[in-house]
C-alpha cells in the first residue's frame, strides 16, 4: 500500500513538479524586474546630482506643507510650497541639466523660469528680475546661470530681493530640501 501511494506520489510529481518549478521561477523572475524598475526609478536622480539654486544663499522662508505662514506682502497667512531665498549677488542658476519650459512675467512673481528635467523634475524661478538669461526651449546645464532675483515679485515685495523656488516631481511640489542642501549656509 505504502508502496503503491509512493509511486503516486511520483507520479504526480512528474506530470506536476516541472511545473510548480516553472511557476515559482516564473514569480521570482517577475518580482525581481518589478523590484528593480522601482529600485532604479527612486535611484536614478540623488540629491548628489542637484546643484544648487543660489550660491552661498540664506534661507528666509521655508517650505511647510503642514502650516500656515504669514504672506507680510499679502498679509495673509499661507501655506508656501516653496524656499525662499537670497545671496549677496543673488545669482541664480539651474539645479539640474534641462530644458527651459517657458519664461514668463507677472507683477505677482515677476519673472518666472520654468525648467524641465528628466525623471519627472521641474523646477521653477519665481521673482526674478528681467534680465534672464535664457528663453523657452533652451538646453541648460547644472549650474548654468539663468537670471538674478529681485524684488520684483509683488506677491512677496516685502521680502526683499529674494528667489522663490519650486520643485515639483510628476506635477506635485515636494520639498527642496530633501534633493538639495540649502540649509546651514
Ligand atoms: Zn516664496
Amino acid at each position: 500500500m505504502e508502496i503503491k501511494q509512493e509511486g503516486k506520489f511520483k507520479t504526480l510529481f512528474k506530470r506536476y513538479g516541472i511545473l510548480c518549478i516553472a511557476c515559482v521561477f516564473a514569480l521570482v523572475v517577475a518580482l525581481g524586474v518589478a523590484l528593480g524598475v522601482q529600485g532604479a526609478r527612486q535611484v536614478s536622480v540623488t540629491p548628489a546630482d542637484f546643484g544648487l539654486p543660489m550660491q552661498n544663499a540664506t534661507v528666509v522662508k521655508d517650505y511647510a506643507d503642514d502650516r500656515l505662514q504669514l504672506n507680510e506682502s499679502l498679509n495673509r497667512w499661507e501655506i508656501h510650497l516653496a524656499v525662499d531665498m537670497t545671496s549677496d549677488d543673488n545669482a541664480v542658476f539651474s539645479v539640474l541639466d534641462g530644458v527651459v519650459d517657458s519664461v514668463e512675467s507677472n507683477s505677482l512673481d515677476g519673472c518666472v523660469v520654468t525648467i524641465t528635467h528628466g525623471d519627472g523634475f521641474t523646477s521653477i524661478y519665481s521673482s526674478l528680475g528681467e534680465d534672464v538669461l535664457v528663453k523657452a526651449g533652451d538646453r541648460v546645464t547644472k549650474g548654468q546661470q539663468i537670471g538674478t532675483a529681485s524684488a520684483d515679485a509683488t506677491n512677496e515685495s516685502v521680502d526683499g530681493a529674494h528667489l522663490h523656488f519650486v520643485l515639483m516631481q510628476n506635477g506635485v511640489e515636494v520639498d527642496p530640501n530633501i534633493y538639495l542642501d540649502l540649509q546651514n549656509k
